[in-house]
């Protein structure tokens, strides 16, 4: 889902918000503000002893955000959330007197949002830790569902008002003094609450505390389950959509052209929902020392763990390669096998993509380079399988991937 944000006169995209559909994540782009802020607190580790296949020098490769807002550069936008700490949670059950919330309801609403929790804890490698607070039973709004206009496709303005009106209505019997994150569900009775847009720039205020992040679950999340919360955090933490808000013109209607189904801010339902390795390391969730910086002139090898078990991998295995080919383009290398959130997908090894930080969310920041271009199976079979080589068309650079011990994998790259 894109993320919602004030229109400001210079930044005057439409919303082109639409309503829910079974393409519910191909939504319409919207900029935020230019932006320079700390970065995520990756605290640079010292070279370890034990990994002597890695060329340190990780900065190199720290390729700087080219554009405002969500993207995929460093540092993540300001207005983004920490990714590494304690994230504290409202969870704000809501009903409405056209649909009230039917008896026992509420256990089965905070059930489907708790494996997105789980996914964010064990993605970060036990980075961020959070701490939910829900509501006492269901909050009832002070107006009927019918009065917020998702079906139109909601505006900034709508959202905002249909996330103050839940703040107001639960203000009584909770306290939002340390809250990081207002996130509202809507009873499963209510069906034109349609789908689940995400906001950095909520301004409201509770408890004296100006509340700025807010997620809205809709309908959708019953088809989804927990992860719209994980793939909504993603925005909150200043990730970006990875699907394409406009489909290729010579790929009509495929609207994951970019990187298909190899990460949770592509495609919820993917078969390989892990979020990428390059991500984890913007979000602070990787260490500079598991990051291989692969540079120009040399040859550089590296031993990667599953992306999966990135969050804890033996000393001496890496999370990924990375081989700048400019100021803001970057290839990435990382191996994906069947372990973790990544258990369902079929193909497995070598996943190369491109970064790029001059790329604004919803416009393919990353794209996955297909091992198999013009299989049937689309980006389904992209991964490199051991024993194979690929060449980057632009510098000419051999990477060759090769089979370790224990799902590892070997990549070497020769400029
Ligand atoms: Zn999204």
């Amino acid at each position: 889902m894109k993320q919602q944000r004030a229109a400001r006169p210079s930044l005057a995209l439409p919303l082109a918000a639409v309503a829910a559909s079974a393409l519910a994540l191909a939504l319409g782009a919207v900029p935020a503000s230019a932006a320079a802020s700390p970065p995520p607190s990756a605290a640079p580790s010292a070279a370890s002893s034990v990994a002597p296949t890695a060329v340190h020098g990780a900065a190199d490769c720290r390729l700087p955000a080219a554009v405002g807002g969500l993207g995929s550069g460093f540092p993540v936008d300001d207005q983004a959330l920490p990714a590494v700490g304690t994230l504290k949670a409202a969870l704000l059950l809501v009903d409405f007197d056209d649909h009230p919330a039917s008896a026992g309801s509420a256990q089965e609403a905070e059930a489907n949002l708790a494996s997105g929790v789980e996914y964010l804890e064990r993605v970060s490698g036990g980075r961020l830790d959070v701490t939910t607070t829900t509501s006492d039973g269901w909050v009832r709004m002070p107006e009927p569902s019918t009065s917020y206009p998702f079906e139109r496709g909601l505006s900034y303005e709508d959202h905002v008002r249909y996330i103050g009106d839940a703040i107001a209505a639960a203000d009584d019997t909770f306290d939002f003094t340390d809250v990081d994150v207002v996130w509202v569900t809507a009873t499963k009775e209510a069906p034109n609450i349609t789908y689940s847009p995400t906001t950095n720039f909520l301004d409201v205020t509770a408890d004296g505390n100006h509340l700025t992040h807010a997620v809205t679950f809709g309908y959708d999340q019953w088809r989804w389950g927990g992860l719209v919360l994980a793939h909504e955090s993603g925005h909150t933490l200043g990730l970006p959509d990875l699907y394409l808000f406009e489909a290729p013109p010579e790929d009509p209607g495929n609207y994951h052209a970019a990187v298909g189904g190899w990460d949770l801010m592509g495609l919820i339902s993917g078969a390989g929902p892990e979020y990428f390795a390059w991500h984890r390391w913007q979000l602070g969730w990787l260490d500079d020392d598991q990051v291989v910086c692969a540079g120009q002139g040399r040859t550089t090898s590296a031993r990667l763990a599953p992306v999966a078990r990135s969050g804890d991998a033996s000393p001496g295995q890496d999370a990924m390669v990375v081989y700048p080919l400019s100021a803001t383009r970057a290839v990435v290398v990382e191996n994906r096998q069947p372990v973790g959130y990544d258990e369902g997908i079929g193909a497995r090894g070598a996943l190369v993509y491109t970064v790029d930080t001059s790329v604004r969310s919803g416009e393919g920041p990353v794209r996955v380079v297909d091992a198999t271009p013009g299989s049937a199976g689309g980006l389904d079979d992209a991964p490199f399988a051991a024993g194979s080589s690929w060449t980057e068309p632009t510098t000419g650079a051999v990477l060759t991937f090769r089979a370790g011990p224990a799902g590892t994998l070997k990549v070497t790259v020769n400029p």
